[in-house]
């Protein structure tokens, strides 16, 4: 087998492990020999390092991407006859966590440039909410592929409705809009730790950023089913929703290699950017964004057969999202904006993810280039 022939990777957790395996290997030996293996030095380490990453005030480590939306809700007191306002055109944990609580998921449209959510979709829905009896209490804005959604007109409508805004940015970590970092961009901001996310752990992780110390000393009650002073004091409804010591010292180890793969995404999409953007429509960035690139999606019309002759090329690809929460049978009974949901819908039939994770050679980004061209022309 050629080089030019061997499978590209989508992912490539394996290689970013070769960079570190000595490390990585003393730093889970250091947690199996000091055996605290819940809530160790290790969780409170990593909070004080996104702190700093981040700027956000507090870093509240979780078991999941999904857990820290549900906990932050939770910490809100979100219930029955409340709306939370997001995209259709995102993964089903973001609405889960609101529908979780007995409140109403609200679907708004998405912009076609950025792939996040349309502010005049919000208001027309927060108009239709009303309308049908609902209390507009939260949008969550989601950073889509990385791209950090546009958030001063969204939390300028959230003020004047009284809502509050809570990002999903479990795509998103180590973004960031005019220098301004993703975790500082809203009241609250969740992210994911899952394996393929740019920061990604050996399992299941999330953590939760905010500048607002009355909502974390909240979210650190409910990560431990809703203790006080003491594990055996409950004061609130919690979860069990810790993150596992083994995973934070995994994310340590990793973090030192964070900055060093954003550049490297980011070197791969303005190269794919340059070469593609003659033939399909590539992502746009909003002024001033500096994606995460946890994915790198494009859009045409001839996506099914684009797919299949990079198949041929042994390039995988991925479909980021084939149907929006809003036509799933899990959702489709939620409402949405009034006016309809049609880049949504449009979207589903179009996008298409390219590999863009940070071990990509050189002339791998040149075969993904070559193909496309071959495939299109
Ligand atoms: C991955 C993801 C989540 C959930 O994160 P988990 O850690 O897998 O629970 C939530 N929202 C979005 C947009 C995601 O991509």
């Amino acid at each position: 087998m050629t080089s030019s022939t061997e499978e590209l990777r989508f992912v490539d957790l394996q290689a970013q492990r070769q960079r570190i395996a000595p490390q990585l290997s003393a730093a889970i030996e250091q947690v199996l020999s000091h055996g605290r293996f819940i809530m160790g030095p290790e969780v409170t380490e990593l909070e004080r390092e996104l702190t700093t990453r981040t700027g956000a005030g507090y870093a509240i480590t979780c078991s999941s991407g999904t857990e820290a939306l549900f906990m932050v809700l939770l910490a809100w007191n979100i219930g029955p006859g409340d709306a939370v306002f997001m995209p259709s055109f995102t993964f089903a944990a973001t609405a889960e966590a609101a529908a979780l609580c007995h409140a109403t998921p609200f679907f708004t449209d998405v912009d076609e440039n950025t792939l996040t959510m349309d502010v005049q979709s919000l208001e027309r829905s927060v108009a239709a909410a009303k309308a049908l009896g609902l209390r507009p209490r939260v949008v969550t804005p989601v950073d889509l592929f990385g791209h950090p959604a546009d958030y001063p007109p969204i939390a300028a409508l959230a003020e004047k409705e009284g809502m509050l805004v809570l990002a999903d940015a479990a795509q998103s970590f180590g973004a960031a809009v005019h220098g301004c970092r993703v975790g500082t961009l809203a009241g609250a901001t969740t992210t994911s730790f899952f394996p393929a996310k740019p920061l990604g752990c050996y399992g299941d992780g999330g953590a939760i950023f905010t500048d607002d110390e009355e909502l974390a000393m909240r979210l650190r009650s409910i990560r431990v089913h809703g203790k006080g002073a003491t594990k055996y004091e409950n004061v609130r409804i919690g979860v069990n929703g810790r993150l596992d010591t083994l995973q934070a010292a995994v994310l340590l180890e990793k973090l030192k290699l964070f900055d060093e793969e954003q550049a490297t995404r980011q070197a791969t999409a303005g190269y794919y950017s340059e070469g593609l953007a003659s033939l399909l429509r590539v992502p746009g960035e909003a002024l001033g964004v500096r994606s995460a690139w946890a994915q790198y999606t494009v859009q045409t019309e001839a996506r099914d057969e684009l797919r299949q002759a990079l198949e041929a090329d042994r390039i995988p690809t991925a479909i980021y999202y084939p149907a929006p929460l809003h036509e799933q049978i899990a959702y489709d009974s939620f409402p949405y904006d009034p006016s309809g949901l049609t880049v949504t819908s449009r979207l589903a039939a179009t996008v298409l993810s390219l590999p863009v994770h940070p071990y990509l050679t050189q002339s791998e980004r040149e075969r993904v280039v070559t193909s496309i061209h071959r495939a299109l022309n």
